[in-house]
């Protein structure tokens, strides 16, 4: 595989038209992504995997100019996750300015999941970047989107599906997945009964639940839906468990048991069927004008 880096000079700092300028030059782009074999043909001279107990992956490079780098991959995780660390590490690599630090970037599993926050802080700024360049390298935009079309409406299974497809980690899909459908919607990632952190759609009402808090006892995500492997079909649940000001709309859930504790709840607003209802009635009151004529 050949790919130019000098290609990428020219598109600036923003991890989606990097990750776009690499994927342009992989013809007839293969999926899942080979994205140790893209890390290479970058510069990238070697990826180890190794048992790592505090963080989850890191990138080391030859100086400040990032000529070539080595990324050290956590062997404890699953191989889907470790081929989105691959794709977090390159990020940082490729990325105009991202600094290294002394000894590199050592991302943790948090680190690997930040995608939003109002911070200003540099390092949690080059985490989520890295986090957008990984999703946007190894869930094409172009691709994934006409999947989504493809699969309409919004269901678990549809992002076990992605994973199976992409060959990147559910929670990694679950997060574009919510990001680029058309309804909004949020998801709840949990473990063990708590919250680890939620990602909504943009215009998905704010959840009002805390990072380590528990998961609200009257939600579907708190129930013992046994250790299925299949989505629970959706439910309807009052706003109020899940929404800091609930709306006037209906909420709908539905869970994702995952091994080891781990869960997924995604949430929908119920259609706003009232428009619908409107539409006949202001029709029977046109009416009798028109006939007056
Ligand atoms: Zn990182």
């Amino acid at each position: 595989m050949r790919i130019s880096r000098m290609d990428l000079d020219d598109v600036g700092a923003s991890p989606q038209r990097i990750a776009e300028a690499v994927i342009s030059q992989i013809p007839d782009l293969p999926i899942p992504i080979p994205v140790e074999e893209i890390a290479c043909a970058l510069g990238i001279v070697e990826i180890r995997i190794e048992p790592i107990k505090s963080f989850e992956g890191a990138l080391i490079t030859t100086g400040p100019e990032k000529a070539e780098g080595s990324i050290l991959v956590n062997a404890r995780s699953h191989p889907r996750r470790r081929r989105y660390t691959i794709g977090h590490e390159l990020g940082h690599f490729l990325h105009p300015l991202h600094v290294p630090p002394a000894g590199g970037f050592h991302c943790t599993s948090d680190d690997m999941s930040r995608n939003n926050s109002a911070g200003v802080d540099t390092r949690i700024r080059q985490e989520i970047q890295a986090n957008a360049f990984a999703a946007e390298l190894m869930l094409p935009r172009s691709v994934f989107l006409r999947d989504l079309k493809r699969m309409r409406g919004l269901d678990l299974e549809h992002i076990t599906e992605l994973g199976n497809k992409y060959q990147v980690s559910k929670e990694a899909v679950a997060r574009r997945y919510v990001h680029f459908q058309e309804e909004p919607s949020a998801i709840v990632f949990s473990h063990k009964g708590r919250v680890r952190y939620f990602c909504k759609h943009d215009d998905f009402p704010w959840l009002d639940v805390r990072s380590g808090a528990p998961v609200p006892a009257p939600s579907i995500a708190a129930a013992s839906v046994g250790s299925a492997t299949r989505a629970t079909d959706w439910s309807e649940i009052d706003p109020s468990v899940w929404l800091s000001r609930p709306n006037q709309r209906g909420m709908c859930e539905q869970t994702l048991v995952q091994q080891a504790g781990y869960r997924m709840t995604l949430q929908a607003l119920d259609d706003d069927s009232s428009e619908d209802e409107d539409e006949p009635a202001l029709e029977e009151s046109w009416t009798p004008k028109f006939r007056r004529k």
